[in-house]
């Protein structure tokens, strides 16, 4: 039997019968990445000496019955959360030999449960990208099609799961990060509330919309990883201890929840087979005896030029702590002035030095206002149309990305493009909602997310119905990865 195939909540139950170690669970993910990575390429950095360590660690702990549900269980992070001791690069030149000299929230929690760290993923520079084609490194490619992209930022992290190099992963999300490379790679991928997990250790891009998430390839999988991290950490004053009940979350409940359908995300951008796999989703829930209806919130339309003020604007002042001094790359010169200028634009790629640029210039005096400020309104007229509909609505259901994964490239030149890959998923980030994408089906062997889409922190909402959803939809495979 092929080990990494199975869901993370089979290698729990195996590793607790002694069926299978956490070393050879280990060994089995590190002997796939290194027969299937060098065509993905989904991992930036693998730490095999860490993993061992981290597999005995696991076992001892198994041993002693002091086991939690990721003990023993692989993962991967996305290359922008902190790990102590291993590579944190961003996938940007700037951090390239930047080694952290502690342990980010995220990946201390996961080290104290007994995970077993497989390497660090892939990404856009800095999560700044759709496609994981910004990354200073390589492109990482998408399972099902290795001539497409595997969506982005988390790209790396999306591929590692779809192709079972890893059976959990995690990513960032600030405006789609997560939910449209899980889409775009066929698995689920979760958005939580803002607050829900700290930020400490999660390289800043735009600080009040960043959300680590993860991916599995169940919706189990992916609450347990959730858990596993969750809740109020002294390192992040934006986190808080809001109730969350793991039993209710697990209870899976379709009939008689109400789901709005947002009409600005089944219409004009979104693909035929996207909106027809999405509809379909759509009768199975009504058939199960949710109860689906339309709604209309206009400010959707607004979301993607919102998104693309504030976080450049927020990027721009998290960025400039990168100067040659404290992190990473210095070109050195004949004064500060000049080290700062060389390392920068040494150091940064296009796409992140446009966003400092954009940023810096709404944030400047005399366009602050028009710009800036006008972002912030736009915020919280949306953040209210989505309140108002969620005291109608138990959650909220559209397509997670408006078109399945493109072909590597084919965006690059067509910025505005590449930017509307996240018009379904922004909203999210802008109100701070938890969101989950699954996977719907496939068009052309490419697969279709869906996205749900709850009220701030009701996880166990947002859980129960994408675990009744799921039930009603074909189960994950491995697909079929060609390597030369
Ligand atoms: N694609 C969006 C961007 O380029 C979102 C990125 C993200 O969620 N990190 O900013």
């Amino acid at each position: 039997m092929d080990l990494c195939g199975l869901a993370a909540a089979q290698m729990r139950r195996m590793l607790d019968s002694r069926e299978v170690s956490a070393e050879e669970l280990a060994r089995a993910h590190l002997d796939r990445i290194s027969r299937l990575d060098p065509a993905v390429r989904a991992f930036i950095t693998v730490c095999e000496d860490r993993t061992l360590t981290d597999a005995a660690e696991a076992q001892k702990q198994i041993d002693g019955g002091g086991q939690g549900a990721l003990t023993g269980i692989p993962v991967a992070l996305k290359d922008n959360m902190i790990t102590k001791g291993v590579r944190t690069t961003c996938a940007s030149r700037i951090l390239e030999k930047y080694v952290p000299p502690f342990e980010g929230t995220a990946a201390e929690r996961l080290r104290r449960a007994g995970a077993v760290l497989l390497g660090k993923t892939n990404l856009d520079e800095f999560a700044m990208g759709s496609s994981t084609e910004y990354s200073a490194f390589f492109t990482t490619r998408n399972p099902w099609d290795l001539e497409r992209v595997p969506g982005g930022s988390s790209g790396g992290s999306a591929a590692a799961v779809a192709s079972g190099m890893a059976p959990i992963a995690y990513g960032s999300d600030t405006g789609g990060s997560v939910r449209q490379p899980a889409a775009l790679c066929g698995v689920v991928g979760l958005k939580p509330t803002y607050g829900r997990i700290s930020r400490y250790g999660l390289v800043a891009f735009s600080s009040s919309l960043d959300q680590i998430g993860p991916f599995g390839r169940s919706v189990e999988d992916v609450i347990c990883a959730f858990e596993a991290v969750m809740g109020r950490d002294p390192h992040d004053s934006t986190t808080v201890d809001m109730p969350y009940d793991g039993s209710k979350a697990r209870e899976p409940v379709l009939k008689g929840r109400r789901i709005g359908v947002p009409s600005e995300l089944l219409s004009g951008e979104i693909a035929p087979d996207v909106s027809h796999a999405v509809r379909a989703a759509l009768d199975l829930i009504s058939d199960a005896g949710g109860e689906t209806e339309e709604v209309s919130l206009p400010m959707i339309e607004h979301g993607v030029a919102t998104y693309y003020i504030i976080a450049p604007a927020e990027a721009s002042s998290n960025l400039a702590r990168y100067d040659g001094v404290r992190y990473g790359l210095r070109i050195d010169a004949d004064d500060s002035i000049e080290m700062m200028k060389g390392t920068r634009s040494a150091g940064f790629g296009s796409e992140v030095t446009q966003r400092i640029m954009i940023g810096t210039y709404v944030l400047s005096a005399g366009y602050y206002d028009a710009f800036y400020t006008k972002a912030h309104q736009a915020r919280t007229i949306m953040k209210r149309q989505f309140q108002e509909a969620f005291r109608k609505f138990d959650l909220l259901i559209a397509p997670t990305s408006p078109v399945p994964a493109f072909r590597l490239g084919e965006r690059l030149d067509d910025p505005m493009a590449m930017k509307l890959a996240d018009f379904c998923t922004i909203p999210a980030n802008i109100g701070g909602f938890p969101a989950i994408s699954l996977n719907c089906g496939f068009s052309n062997g490419l697969p279709i997310g869906v996205q749900l889409i709850a009220d701030s922190f009701q996880e166990e909402t947002l859980f129960s119905v994408a675990l009744a959803l799921e039930n009603l939809l074909p189960p994950f495979a491995l697909p079929e990865i060609e390597v030369a």
